[in-house]
């Protein structure tokens, strides 16, 4: 007999949903992690950290140049970088502690080390062979690197290093501008440097619905990010305690921190996925079919190292629904209503489609649109930036997309997920009725703009 029903790699947001929802579904479950402590890259070194640097830089941005309009006057204010990490290294550490809880309270086994897979049953942790009947790998990733621009953790770091500077560099480079990028360069601006964003497509966020993008676009500039689009950086050399970027050829900036935020890549490595004959796509990801299982019978994968989007909750969901099909259910995981947010300030925050892929899957639309300027709420708030946007399909009105940017868009877009997922109309949220004043309404508002009904625009 198996030593446990399931062995589970990794204590990533994947990984840790999937081994305690085993636990609940009665199954005899380890979890296998080889860092110190669980929660993955989420919680240790991405989501938490870096919202927590979010959260502080932005109230220092704000009593700076935000507090004066509330009538509330800053003299004499100052930051301390040293009790700000203190602050972001207690919360994770407050909730990495809190998943060793959870396992306790599941009766999850919680084992330290790293895993190597030996075969479809078996799994090595620090020399000893466990076994399971089956093993769901969520290994998770690493940033990507490229050759130009090697990581030295000093100069030249990537997202880790960006979340732990312990003092706020002058003059701060990021190439990408992606979610992480965009964040990270977000903080350390509101904190004093001087940032440069090198993001080598022409497109702003290409992924997003491009009236979003192009208002965000206005919106960071303005807060002094100084984001160069279809710029390639080639190279970057450290000397004298600055590090060179040359960009465009012959191009060439001087900072003193550089931010290497190019994406992600799936991490297998020491796993021995080739080994057993798992196969991987082009690009390092786990094959997976539609129930997140392997080409090697009892093998499932879920998280960022199968590929789609790398965000925590998708990897949850993942890991839910491979725990329940483990155990017999049908659970289906719809990624159509994945919803996207970056955290900048405002937040930009989407699910669906954007108006430009309907266009290229000729699909007939409507879309409703209300800018935050005329939400009361907003204003009483003091940040107007932004809007929602609302696409319906021509004929049956069904929502194809929610597009939202504007403050707690990462709040606001659940009610868009939840709409979607219940397959409504825009009427459906057009007679829903929403509590004044609330940002909410503008939710309402644009839906109601759907079909030409809109009142305060
Ligand atoms: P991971 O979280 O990467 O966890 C994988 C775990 O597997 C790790 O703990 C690793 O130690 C372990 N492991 C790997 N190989 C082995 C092995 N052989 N043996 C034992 N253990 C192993 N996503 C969001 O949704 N919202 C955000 O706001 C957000 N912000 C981010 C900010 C930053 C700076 C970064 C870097 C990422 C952010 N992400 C965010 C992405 C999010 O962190 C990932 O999508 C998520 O962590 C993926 O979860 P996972 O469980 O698949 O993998
Ligand atoms: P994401 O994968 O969303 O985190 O975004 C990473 C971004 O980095 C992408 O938009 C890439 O286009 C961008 N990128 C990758 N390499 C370079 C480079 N050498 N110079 C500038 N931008 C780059």
């Amino acid at each position: 007999m198996a030593d446990y029903n399931v062995i589970v790699i990794g204590a990533g947001p994947a990984g840790y949903v999937a081994a305690i929802r085993c636990a609940q579904l009665g199954m005899k479950t380890a979890c296998v992690d080889k860092w110190d402590s669980l929660g993955g890259t989420c919680l240790n070194v991405g989501c938490i950290p870096s919202k927590a640097l979010l959260d502080s830089s932005h109230h220092y941005y704000f009593m700076q140049k935000e507090a004066k309009q509330h009538g509330i006057k800053s003299e004499g204010l100052s930051i301390d970088i040293a009790a700000m990490q203190a602050r972001k290294n207690k919360i994770v550490k407050m909730l990495t502690g809190g998943i060793g809880g959870l396992f306790k309270k599941n009766k999850v086994v919680s084992l330290k080390g790293a895993a190597r897979l030996i075969s479809n049953t078996e799994v090595e942790v620090n020399t000893q062979i466990i076994s399971a009947d089956n093993i769901i790998i969520a290994s998770g990733s690493v940033p990507t690197q490229i050759p130009v621009t090697p990581i030295d953790n000093e100069f030249i770091v990537d997202s880790t290093g960006a979340l732990a500077f312990d003092a706020v560099p002058q003059r701060l480079g990021v190439i990408g501008a992606g979610a992480i990028g965009l964040e990270l360069g977000s903080v350390w601006s509101r904190l004093g440097s001087k940032v440069t964003v090198f993001e080598a497509l022409d497109d702003f966020l290409s992924v997003a619905d491009r009236k979003i993008a192009n208002a965000a676009l206005k919106e960071l500039k303005k807060q002094g990010l100084d984001i160069k689009l279809a710029t390639q950086v080639t190279a970057a050399t450290v000397a004298n305690n600055e590090v060179t970027i040359n960009y465009q050829g012959d191009q060439q900036l001087v900072v003193d921190k550089l931010i290497v935020a190019v994406g992600r890549k799936p991490h297998t490595d020491k796993l021995g996925v080739a080994d057993i004959g798992i196969e991987i796509d082009e690009r390092g990801f786990i094959k997976v079919d539609a129930n997140r299982q392997t080409n090697v019978a009892n093998i499932y994968a879920v998280g960022d190292v199968i590929g789609g989007p790398m965000l925590a909750h998708k990897g949850s969901e993942e890991g839910v629904m491979v725990a329940e099909r483990l155990a017999g259910q049908k659970t289906e995981m719809h990624y159509d209503t994945v919803p996207w947010v970056i955290y900048t300030h405002p937040e930009i925050a989407w699910v669906g489609k954007t108006e430009e892929q309907l266009k290229a899957e000729n699909i007939e639309y409507k879309v409703g649109q209300f800018p935050f300027m005329a939400s009361g709420r907003a204003r009483a708030h003091g940040n107007t930036s932004g809007m929602i946007r609302i696409m319906a399909d021509s004929q049956t009105d069904r929502i194809l997309g929610v597009h939202i940017f504007g403050i707690s868009a990462s709040e606001l877009i659940a009610e868009a997920v939840v709409a979607m997922e219940f397959e409504a109309s825009s009427e459906d949220l057009a007679r829903t009725i929403h509590a004044h004043p609330t940002l909410s309404e503008a939710m309402h508002e644009a839906a109601l703009d759907v079909d030409g009904r809109v009142i305060h625009s």
